[in-house]
């Protein structure tokens, strides 16, 4: 029989209406599960809940949260046949990326789930979404963090939120399913990683002071410059299209010169849900001189890479060829 842990962290899944609006419920969830029978079901794996304290809505999840459930699951992982991390939808794609750069070369799955609505409340899809995240962490066949909602298993580090009341809230526009649910689940051997033949890592991650600046027309970027300190070590900017910011005054240029002076390393991701950046493509990338291309990255795994790479301790020039590198399947190289 398969055993698989689920980590119960927060989010709507377990959360209750209260005057200020949802909170995290008071019951434990390991009850809740055991009063809907469908849980105890031969054909699903026997499981064990692990729930954190306090539980938090996401938009509380830091970097000590996404280090706490990397460690627990790599102190777990001989236990169990896979793993359940129970999450808040919002920032989920952040901690799907973090977890990717956390635990490296896992030899089993790791499934983030949660739900839309309550798992408590009538129309939930929070049951589904529980169910079949059980099966896929049973399964054997995944060896990577990923993200399960709504039919769709996607790797961790390329998903995003794409709505705040669909239940169908997540995608990866810039890389395949790497499963679908509908009457069987059908995996995607081609997309899926590989099992690596390399021991399972550990790497918990330090609060670096990284930041994301959003570029939209009229910007006055000078506005900006005075957050570059020397405190701040990396940037991701989410410029328009292939790679392009306004050129205007050429304060951007001075923005990017005075971080590289201060060492920090910027990073050019784009708005654009799907495609590339590719800096140099337009004369309108130029004021991106010395920045570093976040090619088809999503900005929560580029955010996450930078709390990786600096918590790595590599020099500021490796951080920005690593950057452009693929290290858990979050780029196409
Ligand atoms: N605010 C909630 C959270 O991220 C939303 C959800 O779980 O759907 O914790």
């Amino acid at each position: 029989m398969k055993r698989i842990c689920i980590i119960y962290t927060g989010g709507t899944i377990g959360m209750e209406r209260t005057e200020n609006g949802y909170e995290p419920g008071k019951e434990p969830f390991a009850d809740i599960m055991a009063r809907i029978s469908d849980f105890s079901s031969p054909e699903l794996p026997d499981y064990d809940v692990i729930e954190f304290s306090p539980l938090l809505d996401s938009s509380d999840v830091t970097v000590n949260e996404w280090n706490k459930i990397g460690r627990t699951i790599y102190e777990k992982m001989d236990l169990y046949d896979g793993f359940v991390v129970l999450h808040g939808t919002d920032t989920m794609a952040y901690t799907a990326s973090a977890l990717s750069f956390i635990l490296q070369n896992l030899p089993k799955p790791v499934v983030l789930t949660g739900s839309q609505i309550p798992l408590c409340e009538i129309r939930s899809d929070a049951k589904d979404n529980l169910i079949s995240s059980m099966l896929i962490a049973a399964s054997g066949k995944v060896f990577e963090v990923c993200l399960y909602f709504a039919g769709k298993l996607l790797r961790g580090n390329r998903a995003i939120k794409m709505s705040a009341d669909s239940l169908i809230a997540f995608d990866s526009p810039n890389y395949p399913r790497i499963a679908e649910a509908g009457i069987d689940i059908k995996y995607r051997d081609s997309v899926l990683m590989k099992k690596s033949d390399k021991p399972l890592v550990l790497k918990e991650l330090d609060e670096e002071p990284v930041g994301v600046l959003k570029i939209f027309p009229g910007i006055q970027i000078e506005l900006f410059e005075s957050i570059i300190t020397e405190k701040l070590r990396g940037v991701v900017l989410e410029a328009f299209g292939a790679g392009n910011v306004p050129n205007y005054c050429g304060a951007l240029k001075n923005i990017i010169a005075k971080a590289h002076d201060n060492g920090a390393v910027v990073v050019a991701c784009s708005q654009c849900p799907t495609g590339n950046v590719s800096i140099g493509t337009y004369a309108a990338s130029g004021s991106l001189k010395g920045a570093v291309s976040g090619k088809n990255m999503t900005t929560e795994a580029a955010v996450a890479k930078l709390y990786y790479l600096f918590s790595c301790g590599y020099s500021v020039e490796k951080i920005k060829e690593l950057m452009e590198v693929d290290l858990c399947g979050e780029l196409d190289g």
